[in-house]
C-alpha cells in the first residue's frame, strides 16, 4: 500500500512536471523564427486572436503580414519589437476580414502603411467598414476604442518588396474566400502565407463572404500547390506544407460537389447541410461549422 502511495506521488509529480514543461514549451512556441528575419506569431483562438501573423525584417524596415484584431495587434507589436529595433513600414493584409485586418490602426499609429490588393481595398470601404460600424461588442473585444485604418498602398495582380536580403511577393489569388484575397510568397525561403484561402484547424472555413467564389478558390489552391512551397503558413491552424493545400482543396471540392448535387435534386441549403457529413476531413471536424458553410455556399450558388 505504502509503496503504491509513493509510486502514485512520484507519478503525479512527474505528470505535473510534464504539464509545466509542456506549458512552457507552448508559450515559447507562439512566436517562431522560420528563417533569419522571418517570423510568425501563431494565432490564439482562446483569446479571440485566431489569425496567424508574420513579419519580415528587411535591411531598414519591417513588413508585417496580417494585422490581427486590435487586441491581437496590441500583443504582437511588442513581440515584433523584441526581434528588431527597425520601424514597421508596411502591413500587408491578406484580406479585409476583421480577424486579419481590424488591428491595422495600431500599426499605422507607428507610422506603417496598410497594403492590400485593390479589390481588398474596395472591400474595406464597403463590407469591412459596414461590419465595423455594425459591431456592438463590448468589453475587451469592443472596437470602440479603435478606428478602421484603410489601405493606402494597393496592387492589381502583384507587387514585390525586395532589398536584396529579402523578397516578399504579394500575389492576388482571389476571388476565393473573399474577393480580394492575396498571398505573400517568399521565393528564397519558399514560404507561403495563405491568409484564409487555406486553414488547417478543426473549425473549417468562413464560406459566407458575399463575394466568395468557391470554384475559383479551388483553382487558387491548385496555383499555390504548383508554387511548391516548403512551408505553408495558413490563416488559422498549424504550420504546414503543401499537405495543408491538398487537404483544404479536398474539403472544398467535397462540399462543392455535395451542394451542387443537392441543388440539382431540388434541396434547400438546410436540407443539404443536414444530410451531408464532412467530418472525415480534419478541417471539417465541427459539424455545426460544416452546416453553416454548406448553407452559405448554397446561397452563393443559387443567388
Ligand atoms: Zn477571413
Amino acid at each position: 500500500m505504502r509503496y503504491r502511495d509513493q509510486e502514485m506521488k512520484r507519478l503525479l509529480s512527474a505528470t505535473v512536471f510534464a504539464a509545466l514543461l509542456f506549458a512552457a514549451a507552448d508559450a515559447r512556441s507562439v512566436v517562431k523564427e522560420l528563417a533569419p528575419g522571418v517570423w510568425v506569431r501563431m494565432g490564439h483562438r482562446d483569446r479571440n486572436q485566431p489569425a496567424n501573423c508574420g513579419w519580415v525584417i528587411f535591411k531598414d524596415h519591417v513588413l508585417v503580414i496580417d494585422a490581427n484584431y486590435p487586441w491581437g495587434a496590441k500583443e504582437i507589436l511588442p513581440e515584433i519589437k523584441k526581434t528588431t529595433k527597425l520601424p514597421i513600414r508596411y502591413v500587408f493584409n491578406t484580406h479585409y476580414h476583421g480577424d486579419h485586418a481590424y488591428g491595422g490602426s495600431l500599426f499605422t499609429a507607428e507610422g506603417a502603411q496598410i497594403v492590400c490588393s485593390q479589390d481588398c481595398a474596395n472591400e474595406y470601404r464597403t463590407k469591412g467598414q459596414a461590419s465595423w460600424d455594425k459591431n456592438t461588442a463590448t468589453g475587451e473585444f469592443s472596437l470602440k476604442p479603435y478606428k478602421l485604418a484603410h489601405p493606402t498602398i494597393t496592387f492589381g495582380d502583384s507587387m514585390a518588396f525586395d532589398d536584396g536580403t529579402h523578397r516578399v511577393e504579394l500575389r492576388k489569388a482571389g476571388p476565393g474566400h473573399s474577393k480580394g484575397d492575396a498571398v505573400a510568397w517568399l521565393p528564397k525561403e519558399r514560404f507561403l502565407f495563405t491568409g484564409d484561402l487555406c486553414v488547417n484547424w478543426k473549425s473549417g472555413n468562413n464560406m459566407a463572404d458575399a463575394d466568395a467564389d468557391h470554384d475559383n478558390w479551388v483553382r487558387a489552391l491548385d496555383k499555390m500547390a504548383a508554387m511548391k512551397p516548403a512551408t505553408v503558413i495558413v490563416g488559422h491552424g498549424d504550420l504546414s506544407d503543401t499537405g495543408a493545400l491538398t487537404a483544404q482543396k479536398a474539403y472544398l471540392v467535397d462540399m462543392i460537389s455535395a451542394v451542387r448535387k443537392g441543388i440539382a435534386a431540388g434541396k434547400t441549403g438546410e436540407e443539404i447541410a443536414a444530410a451531408v457529413d464532412l467530418t472525415s476531413h480534419k478541417i471539417g471536424s465541427d459539424p455545426a461549422r460544416n452546416q453553416a458553410s454548406i448553407i452559405a455556399m448554397h446561397k452563393r450558388f443559387t443567388k
